[in-house]
């Protein structure tokens, strides 16, 4: 790509808020039910019909705004953006438009080595659409369960300068809005979806040049993939002596082209006027400093503590913080004063790998942090080996015991008594004498023989430290 020229980006994210009720009506806010089984006269727009906003949908996108640090306004207002579209029976969407429910904040990405803040002009609250479906046969039939569903949408300031860090924003207001529970994030189920704006410049230049808007960006590497396109398209439209229009575009994922939807609209198009039907939003102090106490510390605030305070290396600190569910978990393992490295090895190495092997969600884990912390306790007062941990952490997805009761019940205490282990290695060693020969001739890799034996002989439950311990010292010492 020719290098004089650089990005200019800017993300719009459409989050759908996981209500239980659409924004206006009482319809279900579900995804994947029978099309047009959730509808109303209110989300189907029938004249007359008068919407009343959700107090969920105002406790949602308070939680939002403050988790990105941006202003909440006490006073917003809803408008009404008018368009025809066959998925849109109103013909108009409630939107807000002069008086946004929340202005600025930031997000912080890391791509690479470096972490920077992206800035946030505006979060406003929607409604979303209904969905179009192109059949096979050239037809195309509108479900209108989507209708009135609400959204957060999140435009940030055009301050990505790389295809990648707008992939890495993304990932990261993902997983903020997943860790504060307002979304789920599903971009396949289109809960969350995603637009760009996208213009370049020669390097040095200090005014923006036309911009294009992309949409149906659903995944964070189409985004990546379709802003590199755009870009690559309007140098070569420069460089060839060519000019940008201002137009919308749509990527296609399957063949990685961009082809033209529309002459991009001016917000005049849109006649954005007064929702008459809804007041004013008010939200009072009072309101926010109740949401603002039930926010969870969030993934950057956790990050820097298990890098600063618990010493975890990288790897385990981004695993450990980026989602809401395993990072409780891996706290509470801590709170009974388990070292962090030992925890974090447990859930990173253990854990993880129980999950991977039943492709399950964290939230599917059966293993309480008690029951795990239990057999981490277990292992580190030397009662069991690490090995025998491991296996009484697989036998737990069925058995419902505690870690101290399995351990008693079963007899699985680590062997760690001098006098007996000693009793053991000297049986060992007068029943093989021709390897103990060979040692004696030199050949060390016996220790390995013996400790197998005694390892063998006491069913896995000797402790290997002492056990090595006690062979050498018989090795060496016995004739
Ligand atoms: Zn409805």
């Amino acid at each position: 790509m020719n290098t004089n020229y650089e990005l200019i980006a800017g993300l719009e994210i459409h989050a759908q808020l996981s209500t239980s009720t659409k924004a206006f009506c009482r319809c279900p806010n579900r995804y994947g039910a029978e099309p047009n089984t959730l509808v109303c006269p209110v989300c189907l727009g029938a004249p007359g019909a008068l919407p009343v906003l959700s107090k969920e949908v105002v406790k949602q996108a308070t939680k939002l705004a403050l988790a990105i640090g941006a202003e909440i306004h006490l006073h917003s207002r809803f408008d009404r953006k008018n368009y025809f579209y066959p998925d849109l029976p109103k013909g108009y969407q409630i939107s807000q438009f002069n008086h946004p429910f929340a202005t600025g904040g930031e997000l912080h990405i890391a791509v690479g080595t470096s972490v920077r803040p992206i800035r946030i002009t505006r979060a406003h609250i929607e409604e979303d659409a209904g969905k179009s479906m192109h059949l096979a046969d050239g037809s195309t039939v509108v479900d209108m369960n989507r209708c009135g569903v609400p959204l957060i949408e999140i435009v940030s300031e055009p301050d990505f300068r790389e295809p990648e860090e707008a992939g890495a924003y993304l990932t990261s207001m993902r997983e903020l809005l997943r860790f504060i529970g307002v979304c789920d994030g599903n971009m396949e189920e289109g809960s969350l979806r995603c637009d760009a704006n996208v213009s370049v410049r020669l390097r040095g230049e200090s005014e923006l040049r036309e911009r294009t808007e992309m949409k149906n960006l659903n995944s964070i590497r189409s985004v990546e993939r379709a802003i590199r396109a755009e870009m690559q398209r309007q140098i070569q439209a420069y460089e060839s002596g060519g000019e940008i229009s201002r137009q919308t575009l749509q990527w296609d994922d399957q063949s990685g082209k961009l082809t033209p939807m529309r002459a991009k609209e001016g917000s005049n198009d849109y006649r954005y006027f007064p929702e008459p039907d809804l007041p004013w939003l008010e939200i009072t102090e009072a309101d926010i400093d109740c949401e603002r106490e039930l926010l969870p510390t969030l993934p950057a605030a956790r990050r820097k503590r298990y890098r600063e305070e618990y010493g975890l290396h990288e790897e385990a600190v981004y695993l450990l913080a980026s989602d809401r569910a395993i990072s409780d978990y891996f706290e509470t393992l801590l709170v009974d004063g388990r070292a962090p490295a030992i925890a974090a090895a447990w859930v990173q190495g253990d854990v993880q790998r129980i999950l991977n092997e039943n492709a399950w969600d964290f939230t599917e884990f059966p293993v309480s942090a008690a029951r795990l912390g239990g057999v981490i306790d277990a292992v580190e007062q030397g009662r069991i080996s690490r090995n025998a941990g491991r296996d009484l952490l697989r036998r737990m997805m069925t058995d419902t015991r505690s870690a101290d009761e399995m351990i008693s019940a079963e007899g699985m205490e680590q062997l760690s008594d001098a006098t007996a282990l000693r009793g053991i290695v000297r049986e060992l060693l007068e029943r093989f004498p021709s390897e103990l020969a060979k040692y004696r001739e030199g050949k060390t890799k016996m220790i390995g023989f013996f400790m197998g034996q005694i390892m063998q002989a006491t069913k896995g439950q000797a402790d290997p430290n002492s056990s090595r311990e006690i062979l050498m010292n018989e090795l060496d010492h016995s004739n």
